[in-house]
């Protein structure tokens, strides 16, 4: 990879990232027959996309949204990552517990569309559950004041094997895909972007890497790119934290995922079994500065914890916490609650053309 670098010329596309978002375009713009060379300052996924809750969803909560197109949309994702992944997403179960009368019906009709909308490529029908058969599907769930339950389904995906794949799909459709590669400026001609400075982190060897357009997917990052072209431009990222959990299977000892649609603080937060432990998560904290390794809060610690016992039988306690992961949203900037800002940030592409 790094002689076809060597060997100059110019390029098609230049992708900054090597996320999930630089990765998926690079296997797009690779498989069009551009020549396509993408750039990661760290491990492919080192960011944001080996830090998820490893859900493939169409939104659920989207819906309550009544943002009826991005389901729509990512239901379909969703289906197509089925089939052309299928070593890497799985069809998972989650049970949503019912301890209000209301929760039941309120729920399962925004299910049953969510089914509805998937059309054929859905994974499974919505049910109704009774006390006993919620029970058989999360037995660890406090049985005082349950009165049932609803199962649906979702998919599950190994987030960073997803990426070193995309990685290689790229590469298959001859990609240059190279990480511990940091792009350190932008370079231009008459005022346009034409291409990207990079380092090479082990030899410490700088390129001039000429592009037709250069794509900025480094998520929480985006601005530093952004302001390498423009020092004054305007900021685009509200970067806000989420964290995960990792506790023993002891306190979901079962194939099924629990769903708790409405903390206390109106988000969803999900205990999912990932590789014989659970993980439990997240949370929404808006942080003023990106970092490379985000550390989780205690009050957000705190918070999962509280909300877990809410719901399950045995109190999980710091001593039960296994580990600790945390990832940073790319939100963009927009007034209003961090949960409520868009999750969609369209790339910058700038072309000499
Ligand atoms: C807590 C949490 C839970 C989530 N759960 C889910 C989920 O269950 N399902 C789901 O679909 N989505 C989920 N998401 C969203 C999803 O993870 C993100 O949308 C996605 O990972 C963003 O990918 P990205 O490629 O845009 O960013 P990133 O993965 O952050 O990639 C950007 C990359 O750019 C690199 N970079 C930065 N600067 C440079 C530079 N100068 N030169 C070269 N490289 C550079 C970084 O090192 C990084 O690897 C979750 C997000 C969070 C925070």
């Amino acid at each position: 990879m790094i002689s076809r670098l060597a060997e100059g010329g110019e390029w098609d596309i230049c992708v900054i990232g090597g996320g999930a978002t630089g990765l998926g375009i690079a296997v797009d713009a690779a498989s069009r027959e551009l020549r396509t060379v993408l750039f990661e300052r760290f491990d492919f996924a080192k960011g944001t996309s080996s830090r998820s809750t490893k859900l493939v969803h169409g939104g659920v909560r989207y819906l309550q949204q009544g943002n009826i197109r991005l389901v729509m949309d990512a239901l379909s994702e969703r289906g197509l990552m089925m089939k052309n992944a299928p070593h890497l997403v799985r069809n998972l179960s989650f049970v949503i517990p019912n301890y209000e009368w209301w929760e039941s019906p309120f729920y399962g009709v925004g299910l049953k569309a969510y089914d509805w909308m998937a059309g054929n490529l859905g994974l499974g029908s919505t049910e109704f559950l009774s006390l006993e058969e919620t029970l058989i599907a999360a037995p660890t769930l406090d049985p005082e004041g349950l009165r049932g339950g609803i199962r649906y389904h979702d998919g599950q995906f190994d987030d960073a094997r997803m990426a070193i794949h995309l990685a290689m799909t790229a590469a298959d459709h001859g990609a240059v895909v190279l990480n511990y590669f940091s792009v350190e400026g932008l370079l231009k001609a008459g005022g346009n972007i034409c291409g990207v400075n990079v380092k090479d982190a082990f030899a410490s060897e700088t390129y001039e890497i000429k592009a037709k357009a250069v794509i900025n997917a480094t998520g929480v990052f985006s601005d530093a790119i952004l302001n390498m072209d423009d020092a004054d431009a305007e900021t685009l990222v509200s970067p806000s934290q989420g964290i995960h959990l990792v506790l023993d299977k002891e306190f979901l000892p079962a194939e099924t995922a629990i769903m708790i649609p409405r903390t206390n603080d109106g988000r969803v937060l999900f205990a999912v079994p990932w590789h014989q432990k659970i993980i439990v998560g997240t949370t929404d904290t808006p942080v003023g500065v990106a970092s490379v390794e985000p550390r989780a809060q205690s009050d957000e610690i705190d918070f999962v914890l509280q909300t877990m016992r809410h719901y399950l039988m045995k109190d999980p306690s710091y001593a039960d916490i296994k580990s600790v992961f945390c990832g940073l949203r790319p939100l963009v900037k927009g007034g209003g609650k961090t949960a409520s800002l868009s999750r969609i940030i369209t790339s910058r592409f700038q072309t000499q053309d």
